[in-house]
């Protein structure tokens, strides 16, 4: 984020226009220390669908009414937050094919997609190219079908962050996706995919990447039957120990909810202490619920509370029907993250733009 803020910072410096930040994304994601997350940016942007939306989103410029309008933005719209499990050769309540989660992918591609991760989603860090409405792909329980590094050391291309990495290729898709690993479970090929020896590998790539790994506690704890202090040692040992793997000073700030149920005190979520003296604290938590999310930016958004549909069958294909029967409820991004865009007349469903948002809010 900081090396697009710099780019933009530049480009508004130079006053040159979209041209030669497309040569400057290109030129920060050619360089030495240019993460896998600036170039998959640098190359999402030589997409023509990208390339378009440009033409009504220069970075540098100010937003503005008539812009907003003409991108049809509604950052008051509702998000989609799909939830996957277990990857394999039969479909399944909880199990996708490969070949579906390329459909799945496509799909959301071509219905206008483009992905975040859950910490984006709950700080309102939405940085999508203007037009397109956000998606998060979460995974849950860490099967090895999600990721699977090959004898040889290649990437499994059958396994969802291989499918991920080929979407990313492609173009018009970013490495953005949510990962909620378990420590400490059987069978033992849940534990971080199930390959030992290549789990700190696997760690440090997604985050590399752009991915966002976060905790799902150690055992897959209900914390609503667990005791508070088991709870709040699973809370904080989880969060400690992935970023004690991953390294580089990453924190990991979200949570999916095992079984998606809470704890009678929804408090120890936020922030904790353990019965050691170590401290954690999640800013976000993804639940299980068969709707679509609220806008960070309406009064009805909860960032403990993200609902999620599954990511199997037919829940993706309805979403995406009832945002076009219902083409007001979709967020659709202006392509400025510092702003927030939305009609003035905006469907009661949506609620409320919050009042303390610390950003320009512009409405048309
Ligand atoms: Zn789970």
């Amino acid at each position: 984020m900081r090396r697009d803020k710099v780019l933009r910072f530049l480009i508004t410096a130079l006053a040159v226009g979209g041209f030669v930040g497309l040569i400057c994304g290109l030129a920060f994601g050619g360089g030495g220390t240019a993460t896998p997350r600036s170039v998959a940016n640098a190359a999402s942007t030589t997409t023509p669908s990208t390339v378009q939306t440009e033409g009504t989103s220069l970075p540098g410029q100010p937003m503005t009414a008539e812009r907003a309008r003409t991108i049809g933005a509604n950052e008051m719209g509702q998000v989609l937050v799909i939830m996957y499990h277990l990857f394999d050769t039969t479909e399944g309540t909880w199990t996708r094919t490969p070949d579906n989660f390329r459909k799945d992918i496509a799909l959301l591609k071509a219905e206008g997609f483009y992905p975040i991760n859950v910490r984006d989603l709950a700080s309102g860090n939405i940085d999508i190219p203007a037009g397109k409405s956000p998606v998060v792909l979460t995974f849950d329980d860490s099967s090895p079908g999600q990721y699977r590094i090959l004898d040889d050391g290649s990437l499994d291309p059958d396994c969802a962050v291989g499918i991920l990495q080929a979407a990313v290729q492609a173009g018009g898709w970013a490495a953005r996706a949510s990962f909620f690993p378990l420590l400490d479970v059987t069978p033992k090929e849940r534990v971080l995919w199930g390959q030992p020896d290549r789990k700190q590998e696997k760690l440090r790539n997604l985050v590399e990447w752009g991915y966002e790994v976060g905790s799902h506690t150690i055992t897959h704890l209900n914390l609503k039957t667990a005791s508070t202090a088991l709870a709040v040692s699973q809370l904080a040992e989880s969060q400690t120990t992935l970023q004690n793997l991953i390294g580089g000073g990453y924190k990991v700030t979200s949570l999916s909810v095992p079984y998606g149920v809470y704890p009678s005190n929804e408090d120890i979520l936020k922030s904790g202490t353990d019965k050691n003296g170590n401290a954690y604290g999640y800013d976000a938590a993804v639940s299980i619920a068969e709707r679509v999310c609220a806008s960070p930016f309406s009064g009805d958004f909860n960032p403990y509370h993200i609902p999620r549909i599954r990511g199997s069958a037919n829940y993706i294909v309805d979403a995406i029907q009832k945002f076009k029967d219902h083409p007001g409820l979709r967020y659709v991004s202006d392509g400025d993250p510092t702003t927030v865009s939305a009609p003035k007349d905006l469907d009661p469903a949506l609620g409320t733009l919050k009042a303390d948002l610390g950003r320009p809010v512009i409405r048309y």
